[in-house]
């Protein structure tokens, strides 16, 4: 299926705007020329989660498999594919910052701009790779290519809900009886009285309230999920209405976790919450919880883009993946270690350790 192209043009040259985050304007590649983007006015509201299941779930049934989509550069006039769920990117002849609609049932509502640029990100990974000795050479060197960071526009979902909790236990008081013991004392055997800890459980239940605002959740499989999560928090008190001004120059793509199965992360992430709710409200010294049942009411939703720079190195047969938070600057990834580089520096030591040793004995 043939999408038609979006690519936003400079009014003085005909060259190709881009998102410029130290800015946050826009920016002619050709002639450096800045455009202002103008500063949202409405507030970004969220929609009713049920409502829009059932919705969803009516379409479903009209449902058709997605089409391959392409489209055609503006600029060099070339058709080409785009990657099922991207739909911003840059033509692969011209390198034109290229976009289309998006196709998903639910489009994004809200954007978090690229704050942190290109040459920043890099600085940034190179200063938390740095940091690790042990990292290999090649990984070094991969950092000097200039294609070794992707801005990405990642879909996340964000929930709001009040939940009430349900639950059954048990409180436990700690209490301190006075029991006699035999001891020795000088190699005879005493009797003595001697405080022991008791715990008296008694049957505990009630009902604990807690409301959640903007629970992020990763909603691309780009990623891996934990890495997608662990870049968060994201600043949320920073949205702007969904807008391709905030886009040009980046890649985007689409959310392939759904809106359901997004929220059930979601309550994985506000479980450990309700608990700790729990187990302040059965009060004493210990607690069980035996059994808690949840109500999830007033759930609203956001579909967002949050800005990621991601790079991935294949090293000794492995893949590592990076993501850098463009907006706070986390970095999240595993580090290469060179076993080489560690071997020696075990060798390097032992000879020190031995050195050591030798003059030792020699005094
Ligand atoms: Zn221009
Ligand atoms: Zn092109």
């Amino acid at each position: 299926m043939n999408f038609p192209a979006t690519s936003l043009t400079c009014a003085g040259c005909g060259g190709s705007q881009v998102y410029d985050p130290s800015l946050g304007t826009l920016s002619c590649e050709f002639c450096n020329t800045q455009t202002e983007i103008p500063l949202p006015t409405q507030a970004i509201s969220a929609h009713d989660y049920r409502t829009t299941l059932y919705t969803l779930n009516d379409m479903q049934k009209e449902a058709t498999a997605t089409p391959q989509k392409s489209t055609q550069c503006k600029k060099c006039a070339a058709s080409f594919e785009l990657p099922q769920k991207d739909f911003a990117l840059r033509c692969p002849y011209c390198n034109t910052p290229v976009m289309i609609e998006c196709i998903q049932e639910i489009t994004p509502d809200a954007i978090i701009p690229f704050y942190i640029n290109h040459k920043d990100a890099k600085e940034r990974f190179r200063i938390w790779v740095g940091s690790r000795w042990f990292a290999p050479n090649a990984f070094k060197k991969y950092l000097g290519e200039s294609k070794a960071l992707i801005g990405y526009y990642f879909p996340y979902w964000d929930y709001d809900t009040q939940t009430v909790t349900q639950y059954r236990g048990e409180r436990g008081d700690t209490y301190y009886v006075s029991v006699e013991k035999n001891i020795i004392v000088n190699g005879k055997r005493q009797l003595q009285t001697v405080q022991e800890a008791r715990i008296a459980w008694s049957y505990a239940s009630g009902t604990v309230y807690a409301g959640f605002d903007d629970i992020t959740v990763g909603a691309s499989h780009t990623i891996k999920r934990d890495r997608l999560d662990a870049i968060a928090p994201w600043h949320t008190d920073d949205l702007r209405p969904f807008d391709l001004k905030y886009i040009t120059g980046f890649k985007a793509q689409e959310y392939t976790v759904e809106l359901q199965e997004g929220f059930e992360i979601a309550k994985d992430i506000i479980a450990p919450t309700i608990k700790q709710k729990i187990r302040a409200d059965i009060g004493g010294d210990h607690q069980r919880i035996h059994s808690a049942q949840t109500q999830y009411n007033n759930i609203g939703y956001k579909n967002l883009l949050c800005p990621v720079w991601i790079a991935s190195f294949e090293w000794n047969k492995k893949i590592y993946q990076y993501a850098i938070n463009a907006q706070t600057g986390k970095i999240v990834g595993e580090r290469p270690y060179s076993y080489i580089k560690i071997a020696f520096a075990v060798i390097g030591a032992m000879c020190v350790v031995g050195i050591i040793m030798y003059f030792g004995q020699g005094k």
